[in-house]
């Protein structure tokens, strides 16, 4: 028998029917259209936390909380080791997600967690790497022995409006069974999101540029995966920000950067994390409920500020339009993994604990969220939300101050130049560093991107200073190389969604999978 913490139910049911991880992490949506989650929360003890957990590698941390959540009939020990040192293998540092700390001169206490050490250089790779994997794992297992025509394959189509669509080629690149189709606006992401998608010399990934905006490419992504017929054909799937696997990943480096903050011992620590479609920080409440002792988890948010707003009125309201910022991988609507958390709010606050309760609850408020734009919760939901999270709003201007600010106070190491994404949470920490008055306090910073993959709000921030040159000093050699070698993409000459699937189905022939 699984652990009640290794099996998984919608957000959305009310019903007791449950899944196991590997239907979760395979399906990915739950049919009723509510998000996968495990109805019960492990937990760790103290005892476990610093006498053990603190003084373990990265990877080692991973196995022991993943084991926490994967049944050990889905996938032994043995698997789920292999499948952790085979992930975090293509990172750049040792600890995988290192700390930097006093980048900020005075400041001992702000420690900034890079976790842009992945292959494409952005935090996605922690969790995208895994995935990638866990994919190919459970289709080689299910294909086992079976004769090549009657074998699974799973056709990844997904849209990218250039940050983000870099990761899930790296995550599936390579992987037996699977293939994986990008669509991107043709002219609208920069030339390093562009060459870092095309470059990829693996036979099973198609970037497509699609002459169009980025909404056309999600309108068509949107079409395909309506499409029945396509669908059984093909077996499309996603690897979008709502994958529970993403968010078991991701857990890990809570644990990892709060052990090298403190020594490994108990302290006051807050972590600050730029936040979108909220399944970062999410994985930050997961740790906190698994009982490590983090006095609060904020929400950093651009002018896409439907969770500070929620946090502030107990009204979830969807904004008429997305306002275009200097952190993109941030401009959102709706924060999809936020429905996570409000399961949980609403099983504790309104449903006295009772799981199909929770489940109609969360159904009622995202058809109000479907038919009139929002929904409202009551006081005791939001003080519920507030004993783990805050929230800091942080404008255009304000970013672009916080990567100059950094850049010329930093003393260790001189001259740090932070992502735009970063400086959100950056300044939001400068603001709680501030209102808090407490030098006993940690704050744990998260760092989603490295620099050059931002090069126009970074060079905005910084080409007034006369010794800096985004070529020395941000570009590292393994991008700069990319402009170098040879693009492979297919180019769809109108935001067709016939012309795209004929595209797919002319390019999945070739691939021979
Ligand atoms: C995706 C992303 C974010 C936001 O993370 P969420 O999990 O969507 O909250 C922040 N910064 C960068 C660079 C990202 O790619």
């Amino acid at each position: 028998m699984p652990s009640p913490s290794q099996v998984y139910r919608s957000t959305r049911s009310s019903s007791n029917e449950t899944k196991s991880f590997e239907e979760a992490v395979i399906q990915g949506l739950a049919t009723d259209g509510g998000l996968f989650i495990p109805p019960t929360i492990p937990q760790v003890s103290e005892e476990t936390l610093f006498n053990k957990w603190s003084k373990l590698s990265f990877q080692e941390l991973a196995f022991e909380i993943m084991r926490l959540y994967v049944d050990p009939k889905e996938i032994p020990d043995a698997d789920l080791k292999t499948l952790i040192n085979n992930s975090y293998s293509t990172f750049r540092s040792n600890d995988v997600t290192p700390l930097a700390k006093n980048v900020t001169g005075d400041k001992e206490n702000l420690h900034i967690l890079e976790l842009f050490h992945g292959p494409t250089y952005a935090f996605k790779d922690v969790a995208l790497q895994f995935v990638g994997n866990l994919f190919e794992y459970f289709l080689q297992r299910t294909n086992k022995g079976l004769p090549e025509d009657q074998k699974k394959k799973i056709t990844v189509v997904g849209a990218t409006s250039g940050d983000t669509g870099s990761a899930a080629i790296y995550g599936l690149r390579g992987k037996k069974d699977v293939s994986v189709f990008i669509l991107y606006p043709t002219g609208r992401i920069s030339p390093i999101q562009e060459e870092q998608m095309t470059t990829v010399p693996d036979k099973n990934v198609q970037t497509l540029s699609v002459k169009g905006t980025f909404d056309n490419c999600q309108d068509i992504v949107k079409a395909i995966f309506g499409d029945k017929d396509f669908n059984s054909k093909h077996n499309v799937g996603a690897v979008n920000s709502i994958n529970w696997a993403r968010i078991l990943a991701q857990i890990t480096y809570y644990f990892y950067s709060y052990f090298k903050a403190t020594g490994g011992k108990k302290d006051k620590v807050k972590f600050v994390v730029p936040s979108g479609n909220f399944g970062d920080i999410l994985a930050g409440y997961f740790a906190k409920k698994m009982g490590l002792p983090v006095k609060k988890l904020v929400i950093a948010t651009n002018a896409n500020d439907i969770l500070d707003r929620f946090l502030k009125s107990g009204t979830y309201e969807r904004s008429d339009e997305v306002a275009a910022t200097y952190s993109p991988a941030m401009d959102i609507l709706i924060s999809s993994n936020f429905e996570r958390l409000l399961w949980y709010l609403a099983r504790e606050y309104i449903a006295n604990g009772d799981d199909l309760k929770a489940g109609e609850t969360i159904n009622n408020w995202f058809n109000q969220l479907k038919t009139e734009g929002k929904f409202q919760v009551n006081q005791t939901v939001i003080n519920g939300a507030l004993n783990d999270f805050a929230s800091e709003r942080v404008s255009n201007e304000q970013t672009l101050e916080t990567i100059k600010k950094v850049y010329e106070i930093s003393e260790n190491p001189k001259h740090y130049i932070i992502d735009p994404h970063t400086a959100v949470g950056v300044c939001a920490t400068e603001r709680l560093i501030s209102a808090d008055n407490d030098s006993s306090i940690n704050y744990i910073t998260l760092s989603t991107a490295h620099p050059a993959k931002f090069a126009d709000a970074v060079n905005n921030a910084l080409s007034s200073f006369p010794d800096y040159s985004f070529d020395k000093d941000v570009l590292p050699a393994e991008l700069k190389k990319l402009s170098t070698l040879e693009k492979r993409l297919k180019f769809v000459e109108k935001p067709d969604v016939t012309l795209v699937k004929a595209a797919i189905e002319e390019e999945l022939a070739k691939m021979d999978l």
